[in-house]
């Protein structure tokens, strides 16, 4: 009978990856219909920073989006362009800008990955010309080609990065991209590896809120095992709870708006329903609806959930930003374990196409364990719970979980 057999990934340190994303985020306008001072709309935008950073600092990861231009309606539904976040905006002085630039490198984006929201979230940019067309960037999106895709998602990176802010993957504004979804997919991996030199990066598109659909994963969407490539399609879980419809239905109750979410006594919401199914946490929602109505409903609520995964799930989950979940995600689906195995000792060769921290993976042992080794380093026996670089015994399973690069070595010592 085989040592060794059944060998397959789990959740990092066996708990649940969990991550925020919030759409929509510039340094103010964004397709308001109404006039709104650009100072106030820049006050509730830096409110808003200051607030993640909090909840940052808190433990919370995910995902914040930076809309690179900002374009403000004319009335008569055209709209022009004040600038983009790294070349100046007309009504924002410039030390401002520097000022949340720089909340954003030093702070921000430690707990959150930030990413583009493609060009304007409204109409398409020409990226030769600087002008705005007369469509949406989604429709445009949606008969493109892949050079013409990449170029304009590269613009974005770019615009990003001359800001000084790494975006390593990005996010759609609507549903850009949703009928040519494969070609958009390697757009934004070619427009990666020419900006930003990044060959694992990830898009932000599905929401999967269907009750019925209990099992709401990150998706592999392109493999190139050889060169270390991979795109993942990063999905959440819910609908926007705290949009404005549901806020009013609720009567701005936050404890009802978190029910959604998960409960207070955390036995039930979208949550809950995925964590008892096994599934990844990713849930979303807008900057909007969490500080731009100035009673702050939105964020409370939010808050109010945060504070409710944070005591019904504790250490059973783990925040994670979207491009870790992607990396782990990329991993797990494609590490190939190959077995050794002597009468006295077995290796284990696991093969991945990305390096990869704290990936946790199991196996069915038949005997008991006296020893593991990782490339001829022993490492820690744990009993309650696993911790980077360690292993555990639960039943007839052995868990492990250590740092993955290309190849490891694991050699397993079973007790006589
Ligand atoms: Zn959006």
């Amino acid at each position: 009978m085989a040592l060794i057999s059944d060998v397959k990934s789990e959740f990092p340190m066996l708990r649940t990856p969990i991550s925020l994303i919030i759409d929509d985020w510039t340094f103010g306008y964004l397709s308001t219909e109404r006039e709104i001072p650009l100072d106030l709309e820049f006050r509730r935008a830096s409110d808003f920073l200051l607030d993640m950073i909090g909840i940052g600092r808190d433990g919370v990861r995910g995902k914040i989006s930076l809309v690179p231009y900002l374009t403000k309606p004319g009335g008569d539904g055209k709209y022009e362009i004040l600038g983009c976040i790294s070349r100046g905006l007309r009504g924002i002085p410039r030390e401002k800008i520097q000022w949340i630039l720089g909340l954003i490198r030093d702070e921000a984006s430690v707990y959150f990955d930030i990413t583009p929201e493609i060009l304007t979230h409204k109409l398409r940019l020409d990226v030769e010309t600087g002008r705005l067309m007369d469509e949406t960037e989604w429709e445009w999106s949606q008969r493109q080609s892949l050079e013409s895709l990449t170029r304009y998602i590269a613009h974005a990176l770019r615009i990003l990065r001359e800001a000084e802010i790494i975006a390593n993957g990005v996010t759609s504004p609507c549903n850009f991209g949703v009928e040519v979804e494969g070609l958009y997919a390697r757009a934004v991996l070619e427009a990666e590896k020419t900006v930003n030199n990044i060959g694992l990066t990830w898009y932000f598109l599905h929401v999967e809120p269907n009750r019925s659909v209990p099992f709401v994963n990150p998706r592999l969407m392109y493999l190139d095992e050889d060169s270390g490539e991979a795109v993942v399609s990063v999905v959440s879980c819910s609908r926007d709870y705290l949009s404005r419809q549901i806020v009013e239905e609720a009567d701005g109750d936050i404890h009802k708006i978190a029910d959604s979410w998960i409960s207070s006594d955390g036995k039930s919401g979208r949550l809950i329903d995925l964590y008892n199914d096994g599934a990844y946490l990713i849930f979303h929602t807008h900057w909007h609806n969490t500080h731009r109505i100035d009673d702050n409903t939105g964020f409370r609520a939010l808050k109010e959930a945060i504070h409710r995964i944070k005591r019904n799930l504790g250490d059973n989950v783990l925040w994670m930003r979207c491009s870790e979940i992607a990396r782990y995600f990329a991993a797990s689906k494609t590490f190939k374990p190959k077995l050794h195995e002597s009468p006295r000792s077995i290796e284990l060769r696991l093969n991945s196409p990305f390096n990869c921290p704290n990936f946790t993976f199991s196996m069915k042992t038949s005997k008991e364990i006296k020893r593991i080794k990782i490339n001829d380093t022993p490492i820690k026996r744990t009993t309650e719970r696993l911790k980077p670089n360690s292993w555990m015994m639960k039943e007839d399973r052995i868990y492990i979980c250590t740092n993955i690069r290309r190849q490891i070595k694991i050699e397993i010592t079973p007790s006589n």
